[in-house]
């Protein structure tokens, strides 16, 4: 569902100048451009997994990406390459022409290499080296743990609670996870405001909030519920949790942070677009 409050998955791992893009859901492209991060500065751009709120801003970024030059690797599951060469062979035209206002041709223009997970040689990005595991979620999928000078941050991914999860993260500095089963309070109708409020607004705002019910049952197999991800966290010693992935609406976030108290007693922190945490 749309968030009008966050944009759809994204995360940002950086050390120094150097910064791997890990995942690219909608409105990924769009907070890029309004805080002026540039394409070229990523070193590697990174996939857990291929759902479709993990890659819709692929189409804009990998092309864009191409052409101002940066044939930075392409990591992820099965499917990444043929996303890659997909958009390489549908945009080649595109390419092509744009290429030459910039002053060089498309066949200048350097072919990324595609990295498809498991991969069985060390993978290294700049300074920091990476490590992944696989994680229960509804196809496979792949958290990422990037470390460097004694530090570490694992990206989850979706997940439901995972074994792999919690040996990736052990004793990891920053864990950004998939939020599962968040507590929302009863104001968790999403903010609906400007052209089109009306009714037939109110009415799609009752539908949702049907289908909700109904994603419910599905979450189950998708999402970890909230202890397991508390689970997740105290089991694996991460020092700090940063809480992602969240539905529209306002998260209960006392309510939650008591819940998850009785298992993680590590600092939770839930995320909103552009913050940075250390
Ligand atoms: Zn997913």
């Amino acid at each position: 569902m749309f968030n009008p409050d966050r944009s759809s998955p994204c995360t940002i791992v950086q050390l120094d100048d150097e910064k791997v893009l890990v995942d690219m859901g909608e409105g990924t492209s769009r907070q890029l451009n309004l805080n002026g991060i540039r394409l070229k500065e990523f070193t590697a751009f990174c996939f857990t997994h291929h759902h479709r709120d993990h890659n819709d801003d692929a189409m804009t970024i990998l092309p864009m990406a191409w052409l101002r030059g940066n044939d930075s690797p392409i990591i992820g599951p099965t499917g990444t390459k043929k996303l890659c060469d997909f958009l390489w062979d549908f945009y080649a035209e595109d390419l092509e022409y744009r290429s030459t206002n910039l002053g060089k041709t498309g066949k200048q223009l350097n072919r990324p290499e595609v990295i498809e997970l498991p991969y069985k040689k060390p993978l290294q990005i700049g300074k920091m080296s990476v490590t992944f595991a696989e994680v229960n979620h509804t196809i496979t999928t792949f958290a990422y743990r990037f470390e460097a000078n004694g530090k570490s941050v694992v990206v989850s991914g979706d997940l439901r609670y995972s074994d792999n999860l919690i040996a990736l993260a052990k004793d990891t500095d920053l864990l950004v996870m998939d939020s599962g089963g968040v507590i929302y309070s009863d104001s968790s109708t999403p903010k609906r405001s400007g052209i089109g409020q009306g009714s037939s607004r109110n009415n799609r705002a009752g539908k949702s909030r049907e289908s909700r019910k109904q994603r419910g049952k599905n979450t189950k197999t998708a999402h970890a519920p909230l202890e397991d991800v508390a689970r997740m966290a105290e089991q694996s010693g991460a020092k700090k949790l940063v809480l992602t992935h969240f539905r529209p609406g306002t998260v209960a976030e006392s309510e939650t942070i008591s819940k998850m108290r009785e298992i993680y007693s590590g600092e939770i922190i839930f995320a909103e677009d552009m913050q940075t945490y250390q």
